[in-house]
C-alpha cells in the first residue's frame, strides 16, 4: 500500500521511524514533511496528506502531531477523510472495523514510539467489517458531500443530488458536450456570490457593495483573455447560447442576412435554426458539407457568401469532427463585407492548448460555452480584439439581453480558466485528442464507419449503416450503450434517411473519460465495446458481459472519490 505521513515540530521526532517501521512491512511511504523539527502549523502539513487520500493517491495516512488532536481536527475538515486520534490499540481497531477510518492520528509527545508503532500495525493491519457500519458511514459520506444543511432541510433535493452522483459513477460518460469539473470550481459555484447583484461591469455597476464580485469577474475576464491571447473577454453570459444572442445581437440587426452551418450537418441551433431565435430574427442562409468529404464545402461557403452578402458568418460546429480552417473563413467573410463569428463551444478547451488552431485574430467576434472541452461551470464568454465591437458587445449583454450577472458561476468560470492556464491542462487536452483518436480505432475495428473517416478533435461521428445490416438506428444504440454503463447520443449523419428522432449515428466525445482518467488503450476497448453492442443489439448474454468488463474499468477510475 502507499501511506502518506506528516507531522509538525511536536510529532517530527518520530516521523522519521515511523516512515522506517511502515517501509518495513512492506509498504510504500509518501512523506509530506516538514524536513525540519523547526515550528509549524499542523493544518498545513495535515490538510495535503488528507487531500492525498482523499483522492486516492494514498491509501492510508499517518499524521503525528503533539496530542494527534489538532491533525486529526484539521484533516477532517477535507471532505472523504475520516481522522480519528488514537492512543489504545482497542480503539485504533474499532476506528478501522467500525468507522472506516482512513488517517491515523498520533501523539508524538504524550505516547512512546514503540506503542505508536503497534498502532500503525493495527491500523493498516485491520478490515473495515461493512456490514451494518457501512449504512452510518454513508451518512458522514452526504455530509463531505458539501450537503450538511441540504440532507436536514430538503432531503428530496439531497437525494436527486445524490441519485445524479451515483449515475455519473456508474457509467462510461461519452456524450461530446460533458464533462466533469473540479471540486475548487464546485466550490466556487456554491458560494455566497450567488447572493449579490451586480448589473453592469466591474468598476460600473448599477448596486454598492460590488467590491468584492469586481475581484472574481476581473479575475475571469484576465484569465480568459491570457488563456486566449485576446483583448477583450466578456464573461457574463449565462450559456452559450445567451452568448451567441448577444453577439449576434452586437453586430446585427433582426432581419440581416446569417450564415451557419445547417443543424443537420453538425451545427448548432443557434447558428440559424428556424425553431431558435437566431432563425426566427435573421435571415438564414444554411451551409453544409461536400457530401464526399463529409467536412466543409469552403468553395460552397465562398459561393454562397458572394451571392447573398451576408451580415454575419457563424463558424463553429456541435457535431464537427475535424479541423475548423477559419482562415478560410475569414477570407471568405471578408473578402463579402462580412463578420466572422467563431462558436469554438465545443473546442474551446482544445484552442487553450494550441491542439486546434485559434480563431482569435482571424474572427471579428469568438463565442464559447465554459462547460465542454474547457471543463469549467456551465455558461458563456464572448471574446474579441475589436475594441468599438466589445463596447457593442457589452451592451448586449446586459443591458441588452441579461440582467444581474451570475457571479458565483463567473467565479467558477475564474476557477476552471485558472486550472486551464497550468500546464497539466495540455496534458489533459493531449488525452483527451488521443483518446478519441482511441474510441475511432475500436470502432472501427468492428465495422462501424467513422464520418469523415476519423477525428482530429474529441468528438467522433458515427455510422451505424455498416453494420447488423444497416438495421440498428441511434435511438436503440443509445438504449443499448446506457444498459451496459456507456452514455452516448445518437445524432444525424451526413446525408440522414431517419427522423432526428431515430437517426442512423451516434455522437461520442473523450473529453469527460479523459478526465477520469481512461486512458487510450481502455478508450479502444470501449470503441471495440460499442461496435460489439451493435453489432449484438438483442443478444442479452453478449450485453451482460458488456455490462461487466465497463463496471470493471469503471472501478479503476473513480470519480470524485473525496466525496465519499
Ligand atoms: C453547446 C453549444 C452551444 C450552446 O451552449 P448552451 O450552454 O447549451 O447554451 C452553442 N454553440 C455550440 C456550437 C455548441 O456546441
Amino acid at each position: 500500500m502507499k501511506i502518506a505521513i506528516a507531522s509538525d515540530h511536536g510529532g517530527f521526532p518520530q516521523k522519521a521511524p515511523l516512515a522506517d517501521h511502515i517501509r518495513g512491512m512492506g509498504h510504500e511511504v509518501v512523506d509530506f514533511g516538514p524536513e525540519t523539527g523547526d515550528s509549524v502549523d499542523y493544518p498545513d502539513y495535515a490538510v495535503p496528506v488528507a487531500h492525498a487520500v482523499a483522492s486516492g493517491e494514498c491509501d492510508y495516512g499517518i499524521l503525528i502531531c503533539g496530542t494527534g488532536l489538532g491533525m486529526a481536527i484539521a484533516a477532517d475538515k477535507v471532505p472523504g477523510i475520516r481522522a480519528v486520534p488514537v492512543q489504545t490499540e482497542e480503539f485504533c481497531k474499532l476506528s478501522r472495523e467500525h468507522n472506516n477510518a482512513n488517517v491515523l492520528c498520533l501523539s508524538g509527545r504524550f505516547v512512546e514510539l514503540e506503542t505508536n508503532e503497534r498502532l500503525v500495525d493495527i491500523f493498516l493491519g485491520t478490515e473495515w467489517a461493512g456490514g451494518h457500519h457501512a449504512a452510518r458511514v454513508a451518512k458522514i459520506a452526504e455530509l463531505d458531500r458539501g450537503m450538511a444543511h441540504l440532507v436536514g432541510s430538503d432531503p428530496d433535493i439531497a437525494k436527486a443530488i445524490d441519485d445524479e452522483l451515483a449515475r455519473e459513477r456508474s457509467s462510461v460518460e461519452l456524450i461530446a458536450s460533458e464533462n466533469f469539473v473540479s471540486l475548487a470550481v464546485m466550490e466556487a459555484v456554491g458560494s455566497p456570490l450567488t447572493n449579490k447583484y451586480a448589473e453592469g461591469y466591474p468598476g460600473k455597476r448599477y448596486y454598492g457593495g460590488c467590491w468584492a464580485v469586481d475581484e472574481a469577474e476581473e479575475i475571469a475576464r484576465s484569465r480568459a483573455k491570457e488563456l486566449f491571447g485576446c483583448g477583450f473577454a466578456n464573461v457574463q453570459p449565462h450559456s452559450g447560447a445567451q452568448a451567441n444572442y448577444a453577439a449576434l445581437a452586437a453586430v446585427a440587426s433582426p432581419g440581416d442576412t446569417i450564415m451557419g452551418m445547417s443543424l443537420d450537418c453538425g451545427g448548432h441551433l443557434t447558428h440559424g435554426s428556424p425553431a431558435n431565435f437566431s432563425g426566427k430574427l435573421y435571415d438564414v442562409v444554411p451551409y453544409g458539407l461536400d457530401p464526399e468529404t463529409e467536412r466543409i464545402d469552403y468553395d460552397e461557403v465562398a459561393r454562397l457568401a458572394a451571392e447573398c452578402k451576408p451580415k454575419v458568418i457563424i463558424a463553429g460546429a456541435s457535431a464537427y469532427p475535424r479541423i475548423i480552417d477559419f482562415e478560410r473563413f475569414a477570407q471568405i467573410a471578408h473578402d463579402n463585407g462580412a463578420v466572422l463569428m467563431v462558436d469554438m463551444a465545443h473546442i474551446a478547451g482544445l484552442v487553450a492548448t494550441g491542439s486546434h488552431p485559434s480563431p482569435i485574430g482571424l474572427a471579428d467576434i469568438v463565442t464559447t460555452t465554459t462547460h465542454k472541452t474547457l471543463r469549467g461551470t456551465r455558461g458563456g464568454m464572448i471574446l474579441t480584439n475589436d475594441e468599438a465591437l466589445a463596447k457593442k458587445v457589452n451592451s448586449a449583454v446586459f443591458p441588452g439581453s441579461q440582467g444581474g450577472p451570475l457571479e458565483h458561476v463567473i467565479a467558477g468560470k475564474a476557477v476552471a480558466l485558472g486550472e486551464a492556464l497550468q500546464p497539466s491542462f495540455k496534458t489533459y487536452i493531449d488525452h483527451v485528442v488521443e483518446n478519441a483518436a482511441a474510441l475511432g480505432r475500436g470502432m472501427a475495428s468492428r465495422g462501424l464507419r467513422l464520418v469523415t473517416g476519423g477525428t482530429d478533435n474529441h468528438l467522433l461521428l458515427v455510422d451505424l449503416t455498416t453494420v447488423a445490416g444497416g438495421e440498428v438506428t441511434g435511438k436503440q444504440l443509445e438504449r443499448a450503450l446506457e444498459s451496459v454503463g456507456i452514455t452516448v447520443n445518437k445524432n444525424t449523419i451526413p446525408g440522414e434517411k431517419r427522423s432526428p428522432f431515430v437517426t442512423s449515428g451516434i455522437r461520442v466525445g473523450s473529453a469527460a473519460i479523459s478526465t477520469r482518467g481512461f486512458d487510450a488503450k481502455e478508450c479502444e476497448r470501449i470503441g471495440e465495446l460499442i461496435g460489439d453492442v451493435t453489432a449484438s443489439i438483442d443478444d442479452e448474454a453478449k450485453l451482460s458481459s458488456v455490462r461487466d468488463e465497463v463496471a470493471g474499468m469503471l472501478a479503476l477510475h473513480p470519480l470524485y472519490p473525496e466525496l465519499g
